[in-house]
């Protein structure tokens, strides 16, 4: 008891509520149980309650939920919220009946019966949300319904996938223009955690939202310690950063291909990690039960294309890996930030290595499109790579990228923060590289790839350098001052920044535009070294602990003694959840439990304190939890149930330097 010093008894009132945003801040009490508004979701409320247009940009896990959700709480009528989601839309409906709301959706995997349920609710003015799926709004028989019942606001979630040149493109989005022109008097809230400036004016335009108000919130999630490592066996290092810093948390591990989602998840479950696969070749029966496996249970992990995990708002995900080489920003942060959005610690984990740059470089160039979808392709790439090359703060560069300024001294929780790289003047090593490109092209009319680029600077005698008499280059053998690994890493660098490229479907190595004026000595190349070892994998709660770390909002680690009794609330929770036929966060974040457990409240009264817990949650569950903590009381506490497997294998060995890509 006693471990916070403010307890806030009284919900800290943000200054000077109207009517409206009054009702707006004791609904935030009353129904979600939360002390107070998060950054700019008092003014968005007040903006739509009074009846105006928004368009929101908020990163995923930054609260856009509640500016739909409390406007249409305040408004009279039912608030209609578009998503695309369908298969969450079920979850979504359950989060919001355990908080008292009244909710319903209307899609495709209703039967008859359920459909005209919803929708005598809807016209008898007893839903304050209703879900529907965009292709919904094609039918007229959708568009009668929704003239039948009072609308109090229209929220468009996912707004992004109204964006053709966005990865999440829906057509049905396009159509969505019409609820303007067809309800005039009807707010709209347009929601997107994607947020660049060609994205944001395609949503206002095709949206037809012409007079909404912008709101753009920060873009940081501080509590995500971003990491990139050079890849070397990708499948071991993940096992490695796995077993080092999440045991028994959930998380998504994203691949490029198919094969490689289901050869990672087969891989990590016979070394003891539960993990099921996820793509669009699987059925979507088991698509669907391995979502809701994932929602349901605790520390299942999803290895998936990026056909996963848009919308889910899973609060404890505690860390994203890429495999792969994402093909963008854009799509990289958005699937990084569907880590931590309960804001504690949470890492966002990636392996890079020379294939990658060299397999995605081929995949535009053979890729269908025509040339001004190849150019911004590039353009994606480009960002992407330089993001993986700096030598600064990754969260700066993240930020500047969605135009927002960042903490010039760094951030304090990403790798290269947390461990400055060096860098060295490359410009040597890059003439190199390039000088044997042009010898044999100009010599032989020959081009090879970087593997025979390699050996040729080590003056390695293989098959194939024989085969072409390569060792009577006069570039044969004058790399021996590096090692493979390195020479890797300089072409890879080379290629990140422009200064070499990548042709045809074998990957063959060219010089550019700009390679001359590094051959004449124009300019300098400076590049990142490669470490001798992977970055080591640091505590997770590095970025929380306040040593090194800025994760102002991430809450800190449960103090040990602390333990029992959350294990002991999660278990009742699971059993909650269990006999509901709910994820375990429907019933109550694993935040609210830790508040919880800290704070020990005695009374009912007191436990309506906690942040997280509401009227109706309080009515149905306070007893029981009360009941939980009383009887811990006294029981000698128990060591946690899941002590990690004895008999798993030994660790993976280290990667050799030399094998690195
Ligand atoms: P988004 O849709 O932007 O990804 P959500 O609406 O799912 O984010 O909110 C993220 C998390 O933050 C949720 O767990 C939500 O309950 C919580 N949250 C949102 N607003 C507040 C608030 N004002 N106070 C406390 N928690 C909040
Ligand atoms: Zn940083």
């Amino acid at each position: 008891m006693g471990v916070t010093g403010g307890i806030s008894e009284m919900p800290q009132v943000t200054e000077g509520p109207g009517a409206a945003d009054s009702e707006a801040l004791a609904t935030l009490h009353r129904v979600f149980g939360y002390g107070a508004f998060r950054g700019e979701q008092q003014s968005i409320i007040e903006h739509v309650v009074a009846g105006g247009d928004a368009l929101v940009l908020m990163p995923t896990g930054g609260g856009k939920s509640l500016c739909y959700q409390i406007p249409a709480l305040v408004r009279p009528g039912t608030g209609v919220v578009i998503s695309p989601l369908i298969a969450l839309m079920q979850d979504q409906v359950d989060a919001l009946r355990a908080l008292g709301v009244r909710a319903g959706f209307i899609n495709s995997t209703q039967d008859f019966d359920e459909r005209r349920m919803v929708e005598a609710e809807f016209q008898a003015g007893e839903l304050d949300l209703l879900y529907l799926a965009p292709e919904r709004l094609r039918l007229d028989a959708t568009l009668d319904l929704l003239s039948r019942g009072k609308i109090s606001v229209f929220a468009i979630d996912e707004a992004h996938c109204v964006s053709q040149w966005g990865h999440d493109f829906r057509p049905d989005y396009l159509a969505l223009s019409l609820l303007g022109e067809r309800w005039p008097d009807v707010p709209r809230i347009a929601l997107t955690a994607t947020a660049t400036r060609a994205t944001h004016e395609e949503i206002t335009q095709r949206l037809n939202l012409p007079t909404a108000r912008h709101f753009v919130a920060s873009f940081d999630r501080p509590n995500i310690q971003y990491r990139i490592v050079p890849k070397a066996d990708p499948r071991k290092q993940l096992l490695s950063f796995l077993r080092e810093e999440h045991t028994g948390d959930a998380g998504i591990v994203y691949c490029l291909s198919r094969n490689s989602v289901e050869r990672t998840a087969e891989f990590l479950t016979a070394n003891g990690i539960q993990a099921v696969p996820y793509h669009a070749g699987l059925d979507a029966g088991t698509r669907a039960t391995h979502q809701s496996r994932f929602l349901r249970e605790d520390g299942l992990v999803v290895v998936a294309t990026i056909a996963f995990g848009m919308g889910i708002d899973k609060p404890d995900v505690r860390f994203v890996a890429h495999l792969d080489l994402p093909k963008s920003i854009e799509g990289y942060y958005q699937e990084t930030g569907r880590a931590g959005r309960d804001g504690l610690p949470s890492t966002a984990w990636m392996t890079y290595g020379l294939n990658d740059v060299i397999q995605q470089r081929k995949l535009i160039q053979s890729g269908d499109g025509d040339e001004a979808f190849r150019r911004r392709a590039a353009a994606h790439l480009d960002s992407m790579l330089a993001l993986c090359e700096t030598a600064q703060c990754r969260r700066g560069q993240l930020l500047a990228y969605f135009g927002q300024d960042p903490d010039a001294t760094g951030c304090g929780n990403c790798d290269t923060c947390l461990t400055p790289p060096e860098t060295w003047d490359g410009t040597i090593a890059a003439q190199k590289v390039l000088s044997t490109v042009v010898r044999l092209q100009r010599e032989r009319g020959q081009k090879f790839g970087a593997l025979q680029i390699v050996d040729i600077l080590l003056g390695k005698r293989t098959g194939k350098v024989i085969q072409f008499d390569h060792d009577q280059l006069s570039v044969f053998g004058i790399g021996q001052d590096l090692t493979e690994g390195e020479w890797r890493g300089v072409i890879r660098q080379l290629l990140a920044q422009g200064l070499l490229a990548v042709e045809g479907e074998y990957g063959t190595l060219a010089l550019t535009g700009t390679s001359g004026s590094v051959l004449r000595r124009e300019q300098e190349v400076p590049l990142r070294k490669e470490p001798k070892k992977p970055a080591a994998s640091r505590s997770r709660s590095a970025g929380a602990s306040g040593g090194a770390g800025k994760a102002k909002e991430a809450a800190a680690e449960l103090p040990g003694e602390l333990l029992p009794a959350f294990e002991a609330l999660r278990a009742w929770r699971a059993e909650q959840a269990r006999e509901q036929g709910v994820p375990a966060y429907v019933i109550f974040h694993d935040a609210t439990l830790r508040e919880i457990v800290a704070r020990r409240p005695g009374s009912v009264r007191e436990l309506g304190t906690v942040s997280g817990v509401g009227e109706k949650k309080l009515a149905t569950y306070g007893e029981g939890v009360l009941q939980v903590l009383a009887s811990l009381d006294g029981a000698a506490p128990d060591a946690a149930d899941d002590v990690p497997d004895a008999d798993w294998p030994e660790p993976a060995d280290e990667p050799e330097p030399d094998d690195w890509i």
